[in-house]
């Protein structure tokens, strides 16, 4: 296969990571007798310095043609200031919306041989396997109104949650396909119980269960799912939700792994294109030092593979070959170990050979 993949480094650890899970996808291309064209852009910060745009019309135009985008992160201090005009968010959310990128996709499986960095104790991790699929272009964060004004004499903010069927639909279904492929089981979450949307939420999502009558479709409250996601994970296979909940739901999973440098996800479109990242940020204390955990990048490179390439056999190997690195006791700092970004890095191109 030759594929074109566009790699955005972004800022703080961004460019350390995004090397060495370069390094892993072209390992994995030699082995299996790919092709695979790297084009680097900038993105977030590093894109303010020098084009004035979080988002430059270059970067844009690569990814466009690109098969798929591997991401580092994007901020930093250098560019917190509130009243700033421009921001490396945006980049993200500007990416997002121009590559049609509406579904975000996070796995978490804990590792036996890292569950003790868990905050949870080990019985509450055993078996624990899920993916969430959180809807990324639509719902309180894009919904309008959205406004400031004064009202009886106060000042009042208001923003819109707002979710139409054909939204709807489509993550839900695209929820479902996932599910097909692991354990058949879909916990839809919403406020069904408050919110409008919800209840148009919960409608929908029961009739394209329809459409996939081995799935069992089951519905949960936001707050609830909240208290089982650290009770009972284990009883999760794919949870479906909107934009907010999944912002807030994906963080409040990661925990349970322990580390945030171990976690990938992909941000997918209608097509075959995704965009690839781990879940951290820039981790702006750690940046320059060598010593940020690669994995979750090698990881999100093993989903890019996967997703966008249809290279299952090969982001299985990455995958396995992450696992038996960490089963070796190969660690980095935050996971307890002394490992640098690219000896841990080596430590999985070892397994990969
Ligand atoms: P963060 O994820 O960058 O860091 C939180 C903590 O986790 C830090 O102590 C950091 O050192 C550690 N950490 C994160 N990734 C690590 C890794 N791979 N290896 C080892 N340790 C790691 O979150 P933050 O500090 O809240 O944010 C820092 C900057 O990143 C901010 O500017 C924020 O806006 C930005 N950010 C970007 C993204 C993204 O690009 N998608 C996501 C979240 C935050």
């Amino acid at each position: 296969m030759n594929a074109k993949i566009v790699l955005l480094p972004g800022d703080g650890i961004g460019p350390e990571i995004v090397t060495q899970a370069r390094r892993v996808l072209e390992a994995i291309a030699k082995k299996h007798g790919h092709t695979f064209e790297f084009s680097e852009q900038h993105i977030g910060g590093i894109a303010i310095d020098e084009t004035g745009n979080p988002l430059p019309d270059a970067t844009l135009q690569a990814c466009k043609n690109a098969d798929a985008v591997l991401l580092g992160a994007v901020g930093g201090p250098k560019w917190d200031d509130p009243n700033a005009k421009v921001r490396p968010e945006q980049g993200l959310l500007a990416i997002r919306k121009a590559l049609g990128l509406f579904a975000n996709i996070r796995p978490l499986t804990i590792h036996p041989d890292l569950a003790d960095a868990s905050p949870l104790k080990m019985e509450r991790l055993t078996g624990v396997d899920l993916i969430v699929v959180r809807e990324l272009t639509g719902g309180i964060y894009f919904g309008q109104p959205r406004t400031r004004d004064t009202k009886d004499g106060h000042e009042r903010a208001i923003d819109t949650m707002e979710y139409s069927r054909p939204e709807v639909d489509r993550i839900v279904r695209l929820a479902c396909k996932i599910a097909m492929g692991r354990s058949k089981k879909v916990t839809s979450v919403d406020k069904a119980n408050v919110l409008e949307s919800s209840r148009l939420w919960r409608t929908v999502a029961n009739e394209v269960a329809v459409d996939f009558p081995e799935v069992t479709m089951e519905h949960q409250l936001v707050d609830s799912c909240a208290m089982r996601l650290i009770s009972h994970a284990a009883t999760f296979d794919v949870i479906v939700t909107g934009n907010m909940f999944g912002d807030i739901l994906t963080d409040e999973a990661s925990v349970l792994s322990g580390s945030l440098g171990l976690l990938p996800s992909a941000s997918l479109s209608e097509g075959t294109l995704g965009l690839y990242e781990p879940i951290h940020g820039s981790a702006p204390d750690i940046a320059g030092k060598g010593i940020a955990n690669p994995l979750g990048t090698i990881l999100s490179a093993a989903m890019l593979l996967r997703h966008s390439l249809n290279l299952e056999n090969e982001a299985k190997a990455i995958e396995a070959a992450v696992f038996s690195a960490v089963a070796e006791g190969s660690r980095t700092g935050d996971l307890g170990g002394t490992l640098g970004t690219q000896e841990m890095a080596d430590a999985v191109l070892n397994k990969l050979s």
